[in-house]
């Protein structure tokens, strides 16, 4: 039975949106794949308030988490922990080889301007790694606030920020922030299958590159500059994919992007005012996510049980991530959802559970 998905990635796809896949192939190197390009990443500057490049690649996040550190050196990158994506990047950055240390903090809480400040000055960085929303945790991180510290005591720090789970569902002004990296895969806010991953990289971070040694191949800023300025990318991309992203984005900019974020913290407020009367909220009630609630299971429910109902009425929502299983349970309000798709939800919930 098809199930609508309230899980933080993939999120539901519209049908226009799947249709919009099966239009006819069209040749990378045709004139066609060029007007493609040129139009969705005019459409992807205006969604992060960027004149900077945005580039696509065919790949998951994690693979384009890889690229941005490999390109980040050559001194050490300071990795911000405090759940299990931002872990990931720390742990993509060891199995670089890459000169790294790790900030942690206590899941559930958020990583501060005040706290990036105490670890940068203990030593010679090149660059930070940030996520700004923490998907395990239901938690967002203030990027903007660190940008600024970063940029007013740490000029010469990149910043890199992963906004996987809330690219197209929060305002990110990459300019005006003084972001370097900012990458996104599209199963998430935008709304569309996986297979592709956005990503905004600065002029200056694309200078800096060139000093790396080893920046690797694929994901290259190098490399896709090569082919920037044809609109095209060095590798075939997922084409379709693209097709059915320039369609999303007509109805992200259509939609105009101020109403779509004010649609995403009307779902948050709801889902989080919901959670409150029910049960709690997990994270730092100062830092809570505008895409995706973690909700704590204080009344000792069965998430997989209550899930599987959920499913024969049509609906599924993700268990806590990792150690938090069962302990927690998330509801993904992001995309293309709206307040009337939650509240549909949580009814549904509120009946399972004989609220
Ligand atoms: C989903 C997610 C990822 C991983 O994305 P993939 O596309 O599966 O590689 C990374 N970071 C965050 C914050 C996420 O939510």
């Amino acid at each position: 039975m098809y199930k609508k998905l309230f899980i933080p990635g993939p999120t539901h796809v519209r049908e226009r949106i799947l249709q919009a896949q099966a239009a006819p192939m069209i040749g990378h190197r045709a004139p066609e794949y060029a007007e493609l390009q040129k139009e969705v990443t005019g459409k992807l500057q205006q969604l992060l308030y960027t004149e900077q490049r945005v580039y696509l690649y065919t790949s998951s996040s994690t693979g384009v988490m890889e690229g941005a550190v490999r390109q980040a050196g050559p001194k050490k990158v300071l990795n911000t922990v405090c759940g299990a994506f931002s872990k990931r990047w720390h742990q993509i950055t060891v199995a670089n080889g890459i000169p790294c240390d790790k900030v942690e903090v206590p899941m559930g809480q958020a990583i501060t301007p005040e706290l990036v400040d105490e670890a940068l000055s203990k030593g010679d960085y090149g660059a930070i790694t940030v996520v700004m929303n923490e998907t395990s945790t239901g938690l967002m991180n203030p990027v903007q606030e660190i940008a600024a510290l970063v940029h007013e005591k740490y000029p010469d720090v990149l910043i890199l920020v992963d906004a996987v789970s809330c690219m197209a569902g929060v305002k990110i002004e990459f300019d005006a922030w003084g972001l370097d990296v900012c990458l996104a895969g599209v199963q998430k806010c935008f709304a569309l299958p996986p297979g592709l991953t956005i990503c905004a990289v600065s002029d200056r971070a694309r200078e800096r590159a060139k000093a790396v040694a080893a920046p690797g191949y694929y994901f290259s800023y190098a490399q896709m500059d090569k082919k920037y300025e044809k609109h095209q990318t060095p590798a075939t991309p997922a084409i379709s994919l693209i097709q059915a992203l320039n369609v999303q984005m007509d109805d992200i900019l259509a939609e105009g992007l101020e109403n779509r974020w004010q649609r995403h913290k009307d779902m948050a407020a709801y889902v989080q005012d919901w959670a409150r009367r029910y049960f709690a909220l997990y994270s730092d009630e100062r830092y809570l996510s505008l895409t995706v609630t973690n909700v704590e299971n204080t009344r000792g429910i069965s998430v997989a049980g209550l899930n599987e109902e959920l499913g024969r009425r049509g609906a599924m929502i993700s268990n806590g991530y990792g150690e938090l299983k069962e302990k927690c349970f998330r509801i993904a309000h992001m995309g293309d959802l709206t307040v009337d798709d939650l509240k549909w939800l949580t009814g549904q919930i509120e009946d399972i559970l004989g609220l």
